[in-house]
């Protein structure tokens, strides 16, 4: 069975930066309170990227209970489990412009992001585990 996505009344609605409110990283799972603190975390860092490119980011999966997880294929130990990742899209740029303009940020250490995943299907992942070095991938 699939799980339905959230009625907006389950979400958390904390506006968290100018551009990002908590429930953006829910679709199909609540943030446990555990992980709340993360998913604030990675908002902050995306907000950086946001004001940067002064246009739109779109969130396309934040949150992810273990169960939906797993029957979407996600890796196991995925940063989504525990609120430290998102895919998104900027709504101005191609994929590979946005992707690039992550990337260039994280080496000027203008947000801090450790992981990049690059999904020419339309989107880029991002998150904040706790790793010294930038971790990279092509999807
Ligand atoms: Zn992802």
């Amino acid at each position: 069975m699939k799980p339905q996505l959230l009625k907006s009344e389950e979400k958390h609605d904390l506006q968290v930066t100018t551009n990002f409110n908590l429930s953006e990283l829910e679709f199909r799972s609540v943030i446990p309170d555990e992980y709340l603190g993360n998913a604030k975390k990675l908002l902050i860092e995306l907000q950086k990227v946001r004001d940067a490119l002064g246009s739109p980011i779109i969130i396309t999966s934040g949150y992810r209970a273990a169960e939906y997880n797993q029957e979407i294929g996600g890796a196991t130990k995925s940063q989504h489990l525990t609120a430290c990742a998102v895919d998104c899209y900027a709504k101005n740029l191609t994929v590979q412009a946005f992707h690039k303009f992550v990337r260039e940020g994280i080496k000027a250490k203008k947000w801090n992001f450790k992981g990049l995943g690059f999904y020419d299907r339309g989107w880029i992942h991002v998150d904040i585990r706790d790793t010294p070095h930038l971790v990279e991938w092509i999807g």
